[in-house]
Parts: structure tokens; C-alpha cells; sequence
């Protein structure tokens, strides 16, 4: 059963209908998540909520569950303003924020779900709750990484940033210099500024650095300037207003992993039969967050266009981000353990049977196990 809302009431009716007959409650947006919506469930297509509201005095957009991030980059740019956006236009607001959110102004202003101000939610019991850091905290709280376990969002209400001009762009070099290129990312990433993202990309027939730099040309071409290794093959880094960010790319995440350290000899090896291998960087202010999302001190992550990853087993850290894991047998992963125990507590009260248990699902805590605790 499919039902496509076009307001937050049709949700709340939806809610219902699935309770009444059984079902459990899927939601899809874009369709770009990594997850296939179960046979037997109600599914909620929210693609015809696309309202965008900018406040430019606030600095905070408002939007329906259904707009993407290409939507409110075009809203706010007339502002000046910027949201924490992914690396596709096309992708979905609610999905990306709810499951974490890295993009490239990430490590200036935080992961998209540190950003988040209020989140609507139709909840399992068909109630329409608002939640901010100040009300119903503990739901805003499990909202900021806990992907679509708690509720159904009709509404989010997320913080803008005045990011009239990036620096941003790709560098490329041949691919002889893949090894040199990820030791030099390697040496200097602890001391790269937070206003540049950056990342190496390695192809079959090129290595290169892909990155923005939230601040000024010159800032920025000071900041790369350890990280090139020879004169650039190629090089499309000019400044440009944040809406072109959307063209610089990024790589289909069949695999994702995060990582402690970059194993150089590992990540050349599993380049060998990949189409891309991508070693992004975070740190700066992700690690300040304090919602759920992800493993706040993990410095790097490789994302894998290919199958074979087994060079890179040994050096991973184990941990995982919700809007890259595939398998949702590794829900689990995305969470501190101290993290998921508590998301699972909020989940006894907020959703105890489970309804919207479909996807990457977060179980509610066993009442037996907490009172022997
Ligand atoms: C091309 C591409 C590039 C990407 N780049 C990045 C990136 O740079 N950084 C990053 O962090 N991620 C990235 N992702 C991953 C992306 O953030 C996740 O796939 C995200 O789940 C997509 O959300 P969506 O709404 O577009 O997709 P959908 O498939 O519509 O939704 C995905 C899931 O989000 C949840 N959800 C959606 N809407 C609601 C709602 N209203 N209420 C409750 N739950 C809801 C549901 O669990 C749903 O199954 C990328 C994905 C693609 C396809």
C-alpha cells in the first residue's frame, strides 16, 4: 500500500491506517537511500512536500519532508546563505539530516543533523509532536542520526550559514602519484583549517584532490598548498558561489568504511580493481556535535566504487555512518554503544512495537534486560 501525502494531516492518517491494519510504516522521499521498502509494508511518498521557506534574518530554512538539498541551495543563495549540504542536488533533505549528513562545509559548521533547530514528526501513535533542544529533547536528540526509526518528519527547521563564495574545484595528477598524493593527505590532515573539506579520489587513470574551501581564494590556496605534490595535470579550483559545489562530485558508496588512519599500501591495492576509491576527511566541527550521528573522532573515511575491499578489512574501524550503510544488519554500527542503548531506551517510549521498523531499524530496549539492570 502506497500513500502519496500531501500534507502533514495525510501522514498522521497514513500513521493511522498502517496501525489499524497491521502494517509497519515505510517513508521514501527521493528514493536515494540505501534501502528497498519491505513487501507488507505502508509505505509514505512524501516527493510532492517540497515546500522551502528561508528566514534570511534567522538564517534557518524550514522545509516539507519531501524537498531536496538542490532546492534549498537555490532558496537560500540569494541570501547569501548556505545550508549543510550533500555532494547531490537530488538528494532528500529529511533522509540526509536524519541519518547524519556529511558535506563539505562539515567540518566548518557540523554534520546536517548538528544543524537541525525543530523537527515535526507524526510518531507511532499518529500524534503530531514538534521537537527542538528545548522540548521533547530526548526525541530531538535520537532525530539527529536515528534515520526514520522515530517517526515520519512532515516538517524540519535546520540553521543556514553565510557562505556567500566557496573555493572549490578538483586538482588532478597522474595516476603514478596516487601513493604520494594519500601520504602527503595523510601528514597534513590534522593540520588542515576547518573551512576546507577535502578529499583524494582515485581513478584508473588519475589521482585528485576534490575539495571546497568555505573562506577566500588566497586562505585557501594556502591551505592546499602542502597537499600538492607536483604541478596539477589539471586544475578546476576557482571561486564560485556554493551552489556549484553540486558539480564537483562524489563516489557511489558500494562500499564505506571509516577509518583511524589512512592505510596507504591498503587503499592503493583496493584501488587497483575499483572504479574510484575516495579518502575524505572529517574532524573539525563534526566532533563537537552531540547528537547520535556517526563516530564524532574518526578523522577519515574511504568510500569504494567496487567489490573488493578485503586490502582494507584489517585497518577499518568497524564503525559505520547511517546514510552509507548498505546492509542494515549494520544499523548497529552507526552508533556508539552508549549512543544505540540509549536510542533504543527512546525508542521503547516512542515507538514500543516497532512500527516503523523497516530499513535501518533501531529495536526498542528489552524491558527485561533494563530491569535487571
Ligand atoms: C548521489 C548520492 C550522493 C550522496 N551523497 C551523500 C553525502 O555527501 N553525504 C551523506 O551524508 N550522504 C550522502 N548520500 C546518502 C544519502 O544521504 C542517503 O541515501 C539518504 O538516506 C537519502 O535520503 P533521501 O530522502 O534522498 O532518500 P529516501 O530513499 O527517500 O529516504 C531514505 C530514508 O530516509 C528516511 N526518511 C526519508 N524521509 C523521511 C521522513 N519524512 N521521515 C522519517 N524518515 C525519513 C527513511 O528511513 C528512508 O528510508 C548520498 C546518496 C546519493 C544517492
Amino acid at each position: 500500500m502506497i500513500i502519496q501525502a500531501l500534507t502533514a494531516a495525510d501522514i498522521r492518517v497514513a500513521v493511522l491506517q498502517a496501525r489499524e491494519r497491521g502494517l509497519r510504516v515505510a517513508v521514501r522521499a527521493t528514493g536515494h537511500g540505501t534501502f528497498t521498502e519491505p513487501d507488507g509494508a505502508l509505505l509514505i511518498d512524501t516527493s510532492a512536500m517540497t515546500s522551502v521557506l528561508v528566514d534570511p534574518d534567522r538564517r534557518t530554512a524550514r522545509v516539507g519532508p519531501g524537498a531536496t538539498w538542490g532546492a534549498v541551495i537555490a532558496a537560500a543563495a540569494p541570501f547569501g546563505l548556505a545550508p549543510v549540504a550533500g555532494t547531490s542536488p537530488t538528494v532528500g533533505v529529511t533522509g540526509f539530516t536524519l541519518g547524519g549528513g556529511h558535506g563539505w562545509l562539515s567540518r566548518r559548521y557540523g554534520l546536517a543533523a548538528d544543524n537541525l533547530l525543530r523537527a515535526d514528526v507524526v510518531t507511532a501513535d499518529g500524534d503530531t509532536l514538534s521537537a527542538r533542544a528545548d522540548r521533547r529533547s530526548g526525541l530531538f536528540w535520537a532525530l539527529r542520526g536515528a534515520g526514520g526509526s522515530f517517526g515520519v518528519a512532515t516538517a524540519l527547521e535546520f540553521k543556514l550559514h553565510h557562505v556567500p563564495e566557496v573555493y572549490g574545484g578538483s586538482v588532478r595528477f597522474p595516476r603514478a602519484l596516487a601513493g604520494d598524493v594519500l601520504s602527503r593527505f595523510r601528514e597534513y590532515a590534522s593540520e588542515l583549517p576547518e573551512e576546507l573539506n577535502v578529499s583524494v579520489v582515485i581513478t584508473p587513470d588519475a589521482v585528485a584532490l576534490r575539495g571546497v574551501h568555505a573562506g577566500g581564494a588566497d586562505e585557501a590556496l594556502r591551505a592546499l598548498a602542502p597537499l600538492l605534490v607536483a604541478e596539477p595535470a589539471h586544475d578546476t579550483f576557482r571561486p564560485m558561489p556554493y551552489s556549484g559545489t553540486v558539480t564537483i562530485g562524489g563516489t557511489r558508496p558500494r562500499a564505506f568504511e571509516l577509518l583511524r588512519d589512512i592505510p596507504v599500501d591498503a587503499v592503493l591495492a583496493t584501488a587497483e580493481t575499483a572504479d574510484a576509491v575516495e579518502v575524505k576527511l572529517w574532524g573539525g566541527a563534526i566532533t563537537r556535535g552531540d547528537g547520535p550521528a556517526g563516530h564524532r573522532d574518526v578523522p577519515f573515511s574511504v568510500t569504494v566504487d567496487g567489490d573488493d575491499v578485503a586490502a582494507l578489512e584489517p585497518h577499518v574501524h568497524g564503525g559505520a555512518f547511517l546514510n552509507f550503510v548498505q546492509d542494515p544488519a549494520r544499523t548497529r554500527d552507526g552508533y556508539t554503544a552508549a549512543d544505540y542503548a540509549r536510542l533504543a531506551e527512546l525508542k521503547r517510549a516512542y515507538d514500543p512495537d516497532n512500527v516503523f521498523g523497516t530499513g535501518h531499524n533501531i529495536a526498542p530496549a528489552d524491558a527485561m534486560v533494563d530491569l535487571a539492570a
